[in-house]
């Protein structure tokens, strides 16, 4: 039989804490005395003809623009109203026409370092020779190559800018990161996307493996993306999106996850599609059906995707696109430069498809210039549909009010209306390139690129006088062109 266990003794009684001293009360801090009401700085332009884009293509021969804070407040015919207050800033608009600032919506910056290559091959041969030297970017790189690419831009009337990125070689550092932060640098609007390949030549895909990532590190470095930079509000400097890069470099089961994620975020969805017979081709044999078919059962048509190119579509595509709001981001250059076709924008437009027009990456329009796409646009349509296919105000419209529609942004750029984003451009026309065509529109369309003479984002100038305000042009030329080198010599030596 076991023996009984001695008793337990009882623990000692737990002290009491000792009662915690009351906080003194603290100060009630002195009442901030009310700061009298500033009055909204007011830019006022005067004298120039405008051409505001709206919804009736309202333009005057000569007119003004109120600019108030980061909004445009009026626009209208003769000069400006008396009585202005809190007035910064008079601008003698003569000899000019006044445009909502352009809107890009296509393009790969880090490009800007392998301009000129390539030079006589279409889309696949161009890519396989171009993907080995793309995986041995970096983050300086792509920090000199986006400063570059937004330079040339901005001088010539961006002032909103896109861009797709979707090479990530392992530890080449923050890239994308670097290109927002040029593109703070340099003041202007911002929609970069983070991009994605996860289709390598061993899976069927066109890149080559090492240049492509796992399906769950694009989508979680995605995601991380938007949560670090998205930012939604109003006249917001920068919107993230979501961009697996293509049919052919991309996992059926990437784009599917991809749209899902942008859904749940609340961001758009960006891809290229239907730019070459190559591509097509490759859709048909390998899932059955055609480029628009294949993207549309991902999940990928609707108010909140546009997509790059758009050129090989028939009128079922087209229709498709019609009936979800899909966008199309148009770039008669680089669609020219590697033979890929020309885009049904008429149709489109007809449609009622959003059309906006992009530069693409300057390893296919080594230009790197929007303003230029205007003409171009009108110019390959005119070629290809007759002499109604495209007119001037329309050209001006897709590299304005289109490209706010593509980018979701209608409400805040893209045409000069009261309420809206200051982001306008004045283009200088009484020059040797300009002066003897009457029609301001015109002029810019067809006539040589323009001078800007003052460009405004949000109300802060970023160009005068043709020249950057926020960067110096000689130092991003030198240091893109030390980088390009620098790329050239690395993927030469692997
Ligand atoms: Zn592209």
């Amino acid at each position: 039989m076991a023996e009984p266990s001695p008793p337990v003794p009882e623990a000692p009684p737990v002290p009491e804490a000792p009662p915690v001293p009351e906080a003194p009360p603290v100060p009630e801090a002195p009442p901030v005395p009310e700061a009298p009401p500033v009055p909204e700085a007011r830019v006022v332009i005067e004298n120039c003809a405008v051409a505001t884009v709206d919804a009736d293509d309202t333009e005057y021969a000569s007119g003004h623009i109120v600019v108030a804070g980061d909004l445009i407040e009026t626009v209208g015919p003769g000069p400006a109203p008396d009585g202005l207050t809190g007035v910064v800033r008079r601008v003698d608009g003569t000899g000019h026409l006044a445009t909502p600032g352009l809107v890009n919506t296509h393009h790969h910056f880090y490009q800007w370092l392998t301009r000129g290559l390539a030079q006589n091959s279409s889309l696949f041969d161009w890519l396989v020779t171009l993907y080995p030297i793309w995986a041995r970017i970096d983050e300086p790189m792509v920090h000199a190559a986006a400063r570059g690419s937004l330079a040339m831009m901005v001088r010539g009337g961006v002032t909103t800018a896109m861009d797709h990125h979707y090479v990530f070689p392992r530890g080449a550092g923050d890239l994308l990161g670097a290109e927002i932060r040029a593109a703070r640098e340099m003041g202007v609007r911002f929609s970069p996307t983070r991009g994605s390949m996860d289709l390598g030549e061993s899976a069927g895909g066109l890149p080559p493996d090492f240049a492509v990532e796992t399906t769950e590190a694009a989508l979680l470095a995605t995601e991380e993306a938007i949560d670090t930079h998205h930012d939604p509000s109003f006249g917001s400097m920068l919107r993230v999106g979501v961009a697996p890069c293509s049919p052919f470099s991309v996992s059926t089961e990437l784009l599917r996850q991809a749209a899902e994620l942008a859904r749940r975020k609340g961001v758009r969805l960006h891809t290229h599609g239907s730019e070459t017979v190559e591509e097509e081709r490759f859709c048909k044999e390998k899932f059955g059906m055609g480029p628009t078919d294949y993207l549309a059962s991902t999940g990928w048509l609707g108010e909140d995707v546009w997509m790059a190119h758009c050129i090989h579509m028939n009128d079922a595509d087209i229709a498709a696109f019609a009936r979800t709001g899909t966008g199309v981001a148009h770039c008669p250059s680089s669609n020219a430069r590697i033979a890929a076709g020309t885009a049904p924008v008429p149709a489109l437009l007809k449609a009622g498809v959003p059309v906006g027009l992009g530069v693409d990456g300057t390893a296919s329009n080594e230009t790197g210039e929007l303003h230029t796409e205007l003409r171009n646009a009108l110019l390959v349509h005119r070629l290809a549909g007759g002499e109604d296919a495209l007119d001037v105000r329309q050209a001006l419209r897709l590299g304005t009010y289109g490209g706010a529609r593509v980018l979701g942004r209608a409400a805040e750029i893209g045409s000069l209306e009261p309420g809206k984003l200051a982001d306008l451009v004045l283009w200088k026309l009484d020059g040797l390139g300009h002066s003897t065509i009457a029609d301001p529109v015109a002029a810019l369309v067809l006539g040589a690129p323009a001078p800007v003479t003052l460009s405004l984002v949000g109300g802060r100038p970023v160009v005068e006088d043709g020249r950057l305000v926020t960067a110096d042009e000689d130092t991003i030329a030198r240091e893109a062109r030390d980088e390009a080198r620098r790329l050239a010599r690395i993927a030469a030596d692997a």
